[in-house]
């Protein structure tokens, strides 16, 4: 191999398996970096939510177009609210009490703590988290 092409973008290998992960390849004239999934953008993002690469799910307000308010995204309802958490259209994460499922006492949403308190916000939560990880780098050392 010519010790050259190190200093190159590689062409990307057809097979999964031969492609290096965090490597720059070229591929469709574009230089794109293989995750060990899929290929990022050369500014090593998803390329359809990148801004500098002007993806096709960025809008001109420089939002994710499907949460844009102003382009009347998909995901936005006519509250101008995204329509999953929008108490009005009652979406997907609104519970029956009308409330943001994961932060919802009655439901046990998921940002509740079993001393029934948004777990960010408990104290308790945060003082026993400090004390397994206290204990935690006890036990590495
Ligand atoms: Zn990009
Ligand atoms: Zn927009
Ligand atoms: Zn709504
Ligand atoms: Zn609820
Ligand atoms: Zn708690």
């Amino acid at each position: 191999m010519d010790h050259k092409d190190l200093f190159m973008v590689h062409t990307m290998p057809t097979y999964q398996y031969k492609r290096i992960i965090g490597q720059k390849y070229f591929y469709n004239g574009e230089i794109r970096i293989w995750d060990g999934r899929q290929l990022r953008c050369q500014h090593n993002r998803e390329k359809q939510k990148c801004i500098d690469c002007k993806g096709s799910g960025i809008c001109p307000h420089f939002k994710i177009r499907y949460n844009c308010v102003d382009c009347k995204g998909k995901g936005i309802c006519q509250h101008k609210t995204q329509k999953s958490s929008c108490l009005k259209c009652k979406g997907k994460n609104i519970c029956t009490h009308n409330t943001k499922r994961q932060f919802c006492k009655q439901c046990k949403g998921r940002y509740i703590c079993r001393h029934n308190q948004r777990k960010y916000e408990c104290h308790k939560c945060i003082f026993e988290s400090i004390v397994k990880e206290l204990k935690h780098k006890a036990t590495r050392k």
